[in-house]
């Protein structure tokens, strides 16, 4: 998402490099590809309109700097104006004081309502609370059974009612489910409800008889960022009917153009707290507006690879690591090798994962193209090896080489090519540890 966008921005910026200052024909013509940019990807028109002016505003005003250049300073306020009409602060989910805090899902059939009620148990789950999930969407056939299977895969609670009896009143089923929850201290409740294809009185009515006898602390409007313009148009519709606290998107991984994700918190004056990007229980996060927009501008988002890297890293092994790669605790073997890029893999997607850094969105086609299978070949062939091999490299000789393509089921050049990039890594990998690398100019100490 947001790949065109991303990249119509870029230019823009490409050429104010090198100006020294912006004259108003400049500014005049950067505010008109911006105004572009944001239309072609399907952002809300007042909300562009807003956007513009408040950009061509900042940028012929006061603002200017002597440590930006001109290019710089309307990435500066490109980026914050982008932070504003995603929400500004990343919004928290507020815990009743009194437990268990009730949360109620309000969206429209397939938004990934469902889904998204496992990941968000899951994700609570990690964030230490015991959560239940409840089945309230009745309406849907396969709806409580879809809730059952995610909620058992999250490895929490699901309270749904009797099979067979699956006509029966949502409302009570609601209601039921906190005093189930009370009785057996959960204290997060998730109130899954039923969602149409279209906006329909009667369900409004439903979610709001629910809402009123849930008293939910957070009511969260689930909306696939997929669907354009229609999400807005949804999102007021529900908030006119229902009304809620925040939005969650749900499908930010498809290929859309985001003016969705870009329009919903402006337009309705809703923050979006979660995000959801993947069929995977864990593709989900907390929605934060500033590494959003980093994102977009191709600023990197480097907080959430750092916040991935952290709940995955096995920091034991990482230091065992670093020692030897500054030649203490025995040599750099490729069983270490091996099992960082283990490390690595449990991040998730390396591609996911390099899209996240600075600048790589002129890498993009590569990312796309990079196949995430080149990791289990080469964890193959390591494999293949016996223990006294991967422990010293240096004995790997035409013979075993031939011996473990054989047993990896690669050819012998990959086994070469392997383990000459081991030899190489390693010595980079030394050189930087023993701050050998080349030095940075105008960095005190390096
Ligand atoms: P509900 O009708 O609102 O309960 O929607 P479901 O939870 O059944 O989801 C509808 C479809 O969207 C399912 O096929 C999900 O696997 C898919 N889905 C849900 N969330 C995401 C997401 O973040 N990314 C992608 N690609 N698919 C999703």
């Amino acid at each position: 998402m947001f790949a065109t966008l991303s990249d119509r921005l870029s230019d823009t910026f490409k050429n104010l490099r090198g100006k020294g200052r912006l004259s108003e024909a400049d500014i005049d013509a950067t505010a008109r590809e911006i105004r572009l940019a944001l239309l072609e990807a399907d952002v809300a028109l007042p909300v562009v309109k807003q956007f513009v002016a408040s950009v061509k505003e900042r940028a012929r005003g006061s603002e200017v700097s002597g440590a930006l250049n001109p290019a710089q300073q309307v990435i500066k306020i490109v980026n914050e104006e982008l932070v504003g009409i995603l929400g500004g602060e990343t919004r928290r989910l507020r815990f009743a004081k009194q437990p268990p805090t009730v949360i109620m899902l309000a969206g429209l059939q397939g938004a990934g309502k469902t889904t998204l009620a496992a990941k968000l148990a899951l994700w609570l789950k990690g964030q230490g609370t015991s959560p239940m999930l409840v089945a309230a969407d009745l309406q849907r056939p396969n709806a409580v059974k879809q809730l059952q299977v995610n909620g058992e895969r999250a490895g929490v609670t699901v309270f749904a009612p009797e099979p067979g009896n699956g006509v029966g009143d949502p409302v009570a089923v609601a209601r039921r489910a906190i005093e189930e929850a009370k009785r057996t201290l959960h204290d997060v409740v998730i109130v899954d409800t039923a969602g149409r294809l279209g906006i329909d009185a009667e369900l409004m009515q439903q979610a709001a008889d629910i809402r009123d006898a849930v008293q939910p602390d957070e009511v969260l409007f689930v909306v696939d960022a997929m669907i354009g313009q229609d999400a807005v148009n949804t999102a007021q519709a529900f908030l006119d009917g229902v009304g809620y606290d925040a939005v969650v998107l749900t499908k930010l991984d498809g290929d859309a153009r985001g003016g969705a994700a870009l329009s919903i918190a402006s337009m309705t004056g809703k923050p979006v707290m979660f995000a959801s990007n993947g069929e995977k229980l864990t593709d989900f996060d907390l929605f934060h507006p500033d590494r959003m927009a980093s994102r977009i501008l191709d600023m990197g988002d480097l907080l959430t690879l750092i916040e991935q890297a952290e709940k995955t890293f096995d920091a034991d092994q990482a230091a065992k690591a670093a020692a030897k790669l500054q030649g203490q605790g025995g040599e750099f073997t490729l069983d270490d090798f091996l099992e960082q890029m283990q490390q690595v893999r449990k991040m998730g997607s390396l591609t996911k994962m390099l899209g996240m850094l600075p600048g790589m969105g002129q890498f993009r086609e590569q990312l796309e193209n990079f196949d995430e299978r080149e990791i289990d070949r080469i964890q193959a062939i390591i494999q293949s090896m016996t223990p006294a091999e991967r422990a010293n490299p240096k004995m790997i000789d035409g013979s075993r080489r031939s011996r473990i393509a054989k047993g990896s089921g690669r050819a012998v050049s990959d086994v070469n090519q392997l383990v000459d990039r081991f030899f190489e890594a390693r010595k980079m990998m030394q050189q930087m540890a023993r701050g050998g690398a080349p030095a940075m100019p105008g960095m005190p100490g390096v």
